[in-house]
């Protein structure tokens, strides 16, 4: 069952496989995003760690994209204003760090919040997504940000 508490979102799984993950995961409790289990978890290692965020290169990088972020919390919260004013300064002087190293003509930030059964997300741990924008991409960059 997905509730409230769960850390995966089952249904938004895009494969079989990536389903049957996500429930080993939930059912050992193991978030992917909290940083006791990144060097585990995730493919890339963290490139940054501030006060209130780590950054990392999405494992698993969308089509169209030339270089695909993730911006973290190191607290395990579900919506951005479980952080304080200060987090959100945090934030954009990242972005501002990733922009520059590829000085891009666009950028895109999808940060999903809240009950991940509606924003179309997966993981429970919030998570800005910092994608740097091809100006000819081979494929339009989606993100699902609803039921
Ligand atoms: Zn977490």
């Amino acid at each position: 069952m997905t509730g409230a508490d769960s850390l995966y979102y089952l249904d938004a799984a895009r494969s079989p496989e990536q389903r049957s993950y996500m429930e080993s995961l939930e059912d050992g409790g193991v978030c992917i995003f909290c940083p006791e289990h990144v060097a585990e978890y995730q493919e890339h290692p963290v490139e940054h760690r501030g006060e209130h965020w780590y950054v990392t290169r999405n494992s698993y990088p969308y089509a169209g994209t030339v270089a695909h972020y993730l911006i973290v919390p190191l607290r395990h919260v579900t919506a951005f204003d479980e952080l304080p004013d200060a987090a959100g300064a945090e934030l954009w002087s990242l972005q501002r760090v990733l922009k520059d190293r590829h000085a891009p003509l666009a950028t895109a930030t999808v940060m999903r919040s809240g009950d991940m059964r509606y924003n179309g997300g997966s993981v429970a741990h919030l998570h800005a997504h910092f994608v740097i924008l091809d100006d000819a991409p081979a494929e339009t960059v989606r993100f699902k940000v609803s039921a």
